[in-house]
């Protein structure tokens, strides 16, 4: 089962487009039992920013990395407690990159060994030269402790 509607799947591919070839992260809020009031909220990518400010701890940039501006999750929090939703995914894209779940996407995605969102799904749409390649979505797997992929 496929956790968006058409609807925000092509915002997602409109937003990987956008921002290739940077990345591009957002966040998908609602009600478990019904896609209809879904909303989407593009997030910026502040990990040009990070990698400028900081290389060492920030080694990549945003060709190859994502980091979502912590005021503006903050805020979609906020007002996803607010309206007693909650956060059914996460989504980014992988400019010149197949859409795995990378080593980054999997640290990103969990604290202190545990995942951070455990019912959120994880979707990540793969770009190539500026045309939308191929999407995946993951999600956390209590069996196997791991994010696992599922098929569309
Ligand atoms: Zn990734």
């Amino acid at each position: 089962m496929f956790p968006l509607d058409k609807d925000k799947l092509d915002k997602m591919r409109q937003h990987a487009l956008a921002e290739y070839p940077c990345e591009c992260c957002g966040i998908i809020i609602g009600f478990p039992e019904t896609k209809e009031k879904d909303i989407l909220f593009r997030c910026t990518n502040i990990q040009n920013k990070l990698h400028a400010m900081d290389p060492e701890t920030h080694p990549r940039d945003a060709r190859t990395a994502y980091n979502i501006d912590p005021r503006e999750l903050m805020k979609i929090l906020k007002e996803a407690e607010a309206k007693r939703m909650s956060i059914k995914a996460f989504y980014h894209s992988h400019p010149d990159h197949d859409a795995y779940f990378s080593e980054e996407d999997r640290k990103m995605a969990m604290f202190d060994g545990e995942p951070t969102y455990p019912d959120a799904a994880y979707l990540v749409v793969s770009v190539y030269d500026g045309e939308i390649k191929d999407e995946a979505w993951f999600a956390w797997n209590t069996a196997t402790g791991s994010f696992e992929r599922h098929s569309n």
